[in-house]
This record gives C-alpha cells, structure tokens and sequence, in this order.
C-alpha cells in the first residue's frame, strides 16, 4: 500500500479511538435514557402450535434516542453488559414487564437476563423481590438465560437455576443449539423451555443438517417434558414444518412482530393470533 505500514498502524489506532470513543458515548447516553424515559419495551407473542392459542410475550428492549435514533438492542445490551449498567438497566426491564403482565388475562412474560445479571449476587432473592413486590406471581415470569450464563461455573448456576424452579420461576434457555450446553448438563439443569435459535429454524427448508437439529431439539425437550418454542418463524413452510415435527411453541414474523403495549394488551385480550 502507498501508505506503507506505518499508515495502517495509524489508521488502526484511529479506528480504534473511534470505537472507544462511540463506545463512551452510548454508555453515557444510555445511562441518561433511563431517566429520561427514552427506553421502552414491546412484546412478542409466543403461540402453542395448533390454534395459535398466545401462552406468553417476550419483552424486548429498544432505545429511542433522539440523538442516534433507534439504537438496537444487540448494540447497546452488549455495551451496557460490559459496564455495571445493566444491573440498572435490567432492573427496568423487570419493572415494566411486571406491570405490563398485569394487565393481561393469563399470559407469561417472558424477560432476557444477560450472563452477568445472572451471575450477580443475590440474583435469586433480587428477581423474587422486585415480582413479589408487585404483586404477580412468579408462575408467570419467565426467566430467558442463554447457555453462556450457565456454563462456565456449571454448579452454581445449577444451584440458582434450582432455588428459581423452587419459587416457581419459569426458565427458558435462549438461542439453544448456538452454545456449549452437553447433554449432561441440560438434564442436570431445572428448565420449563427451550428455544430453537432462529438461525436453525432459517436453515431448516435449505439444509439437511439445520433440519435434523431442529428436529432433535424437538425430541429432546418432548423426551424431557419441557416445551420447546422455535425462534423466527418467518414462513407459512416454516410454520407447517415446525408443526409437522412436533414443536410445542412458535415465536416470529409470521405469526406477529414484536409491537408496543397497547397492541399486545389487545392481542392478549383476543387470547389467539389470526
Ligand atoms: P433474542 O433474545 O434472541 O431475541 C429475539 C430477537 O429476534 C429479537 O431481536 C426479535 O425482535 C427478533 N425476531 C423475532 N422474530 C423474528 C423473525 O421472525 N425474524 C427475525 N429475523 N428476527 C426475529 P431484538 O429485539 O433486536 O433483540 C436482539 C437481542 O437483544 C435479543 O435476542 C436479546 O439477546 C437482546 N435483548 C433484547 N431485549 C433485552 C433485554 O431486555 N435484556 C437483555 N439482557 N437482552 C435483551
Ligand atoms: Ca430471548
Ligand atoms: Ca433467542
Ligand atoms: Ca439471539
């Protein structure tokens, strides 16, 4: 290159200073977001396979920033997870899941921990707390942990996953087939649900392999007895497909996007999609 090595070294140190820089800013501002109101939360429905009867929604967060716009969970949850912001952040989410669940007629919420909100101190009597205190119980709350939460100190997550199941949490391991998890171990470990990654589900009508996975997955949770909830449902072929093998539980596009509060109190209402 004209530049020569030396350019690339700079260059590479800018682009650097960049990210550090962009990743202040949005730490920063996401701290400020809380307490300016620019965080909300929407909801997708998870539906029982055969009349798409709604058990539950999955509370995803967004940011609105009036600054960057809408900033995208998988920018931001990571930035906020390495910082002890999403303690903050995750406790908000709690809340507003709590009084959503409120108000619907029977529906589970389901709520994402991240790895290092899982592995806090306390995590157990500090989740119960903040659901007990709002009146709701904890049948109702589920809890979403993906494999890494779980597999780098196997005990002590089996032990807080336990003590959850005792209290009568729901517990659903996320993006299952993406991580470490041995078979060993998800027999060991108290779990209510287990969710197809969406990338299996994508693959399933194009390669073989995606399909024998997701079908797998499927006689895995059923010869457990958990219910298994495929991810990014996004087809008509996709959903026949899913029903044909036998899965319990869909979650996508098809069936519906994630939308504000207001929208899945009428959904929950209705009780079924369609
Ligand atoms: P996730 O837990 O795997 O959530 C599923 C993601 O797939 C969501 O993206 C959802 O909007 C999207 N999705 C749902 N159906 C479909 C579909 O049919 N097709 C496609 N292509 N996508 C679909 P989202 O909302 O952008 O969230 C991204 C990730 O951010 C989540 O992945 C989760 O890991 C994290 N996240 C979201 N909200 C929270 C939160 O409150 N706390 C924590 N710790 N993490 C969160
Ligand atoms: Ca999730
Ligand atoms: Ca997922
Ligand atoms: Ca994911």
């Amino acid at each position: 290159a004209k530049h020569g090595g030396r350019g690339i070294v700079r260059l590479f140190d800018e682009v650097m200073d960049e990210s550090i820089r962009f990743r202040r800013q949005i730490e920063g501002g996401l701290s400020e977001a809380i307490a300016k109101g620019e965080l909300k939360l929407v909801f997708q429905p998870i539906v029982a396979r055969d009349q798409l009867e709604i058990t539950g929604f999955e509370a995803l967060i967004r940011w609105c920033s009036p600054e960057y716009g809408m900033v995208s969970p998988g920018m931001f949850i990571p930035i906020a997870e390495e910082s002890n912001l999403i303690h903050e952040l995750g406790d908000w989410v709690i809340d507003r899941a709590v009084e959503t669940l409120k108000t619907w007629p029977g529906q589970y919420v389901s709520v994402n921990f991240s790895p290092r909100q899982f592995r806090r101190h306390n995590f157990v009597a500090h989740v119960m707390e903040r659901v007990a205190n709002a009146g709701v119980e904890p049948g109702r709350f589920q809890i979403e942990i993906t494999e890494t939460a779980i597999f780098d100190d196997v005990e002590r997550a089996a032990e807080t996953l336990f003590k959850l199941r005792q209290m009568g949490f729901r517990i659903a391991l996320d993006d299952f087939g993406t991580g470490y998890s041995s078979l060993y171990n998800i027999r060991r470990f108290a779990l209510d649900c287990l969710k197809i990654d969406r990338s299996f589900v994508d693959g399933m009508g194009r390669e073989r392999e995606s399909a024998a996975i997701v079908h797998s997955i499927i006689h895995l949770g059923r010869a457990l007895g958990m219910e298994v909830v495929a991810e990014g449902v996004e087809t008509e072929a996709q959903l026949q497909a899913l029903r044909l093998a036998g899965c319990s539980h869909l979650q996508g596009y098809y069936l519906a996007r994630p939308m504000d509060v207001e929208d899945a109190l009428v959904l929950a209402n209705r009780g079924y999609i369609g």
